[in-house]
């Protein structure tokens, strides 16, 4: 069968076999499966391929990126009230990855940084559970995703020092600091201070601990119903609904980060 244009439905007489231009609109399409796909539709595809090891529910059902999109937030909401960050981890590489193919390089950096995050969290707690010890040497060796091609791109892309890849790696992995406190050091960063990103204690050889600090939105938050989510406070959960409601007003639904 002859492919056509996913545009404007022309047929194309050369039967192009990897991505091009269409000679009768311009736009761009890749092949995926014998079949010429929109950029958009191809993201889609090649997301749920790496995501089908992680068994994400609902994601196999996604027609459009925004779907993918509304089921990714879900499933990282489910996960983390299982407590499995590192599927969590998982699932901001996935985005990180789709934000930086749709040139959106602010939210790749910030899908990576929560990506190394988590990551390093469910590393602490493993170890922590086996009574060994790790160091911040040996978190920014294994979970620092600050240094992936994406990020670096994404760097480039913005015009920012390529010298902040190992700041921003540093603020990944500390556990000195919430994820949404990390999320507003990013901010900054993206405006041009670099106050608070430069003091991330970096040269730790002592072996790590999680703090238990009062507010720690990886306590197991309760299951709250989503609408009540991003507002309610209420102990350990607030913070943790807080937390969401970042991810939620700041993920692909909502916007991108400006
Ligand atoms: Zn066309």
């Amino acid at each position: 069968m002859s492919k056509k244009c996913p545009y404007c439905n022309k047929v194309f007489e050369n039967d192009p076999k990897r991505k091009g231009k269409c000679r009768y609109c311009g736009k761009t399409f890749v092949i995926r499966k014998e079949q010429a796909l929109t950029i958009n539709q191809g993201i889609l595809v090649d997301s749920k391929k790496r995501l089908e090891y992680l068994n994400v529910e609902g994601v196999n059902q996604a027609k459009t990126l925004d779907e993918l999109w509304f089921d990714l937030n879900q499933a990282i909401l489910n996960y983390s009230m299982k407590g499995k960050f590192d599927d969590v981890a998982s699932i901001y590489l996935n985005m990180g990855v789709i934000a930086e193919t749709e040139g959106h390089y602010k939210d790749c950096i910030k899908f990576y940084l929560l990506c190394s995050h988590f990551s390093a969290y469910d590393m602490i707690k493993e170890y922590q559970k086996l009574g060994m010890k790790l160091t911040f040497d040996d978190l920014m060796k294994t979970e620092n995703y600050m240094i992936s091609s994406p990020v670096k791109n994404s760097i480039k892309e913005l015009g920012l020092d390529s010298a902040l890849i190992d700041d921003l790696g540093r603020l990944s992995v500390t556990p000195s600091l919430e994820a949404t406190e990390k999320i507003e050091i990013l901010k900054e960063v993206f405006s041009g201070e670099y106050t608070r990103l430069k003091n991330i204690p970096h040269d730790q050889k002592i072996p790590l601990r999680i703090k238990k600090p009062k507010k720690d939105i990886f306590q197991k938050p309760r299951v709250l119903p989503m609408e009540k989510v991003s507002t309610k406070k209420t102990g350990c959960t607030g913070c943790f609904g807080a937390f969401v409601g970042v991810i939620l007003s700041t993920g692909a639904i909502a916007g991108f980060i400006k």
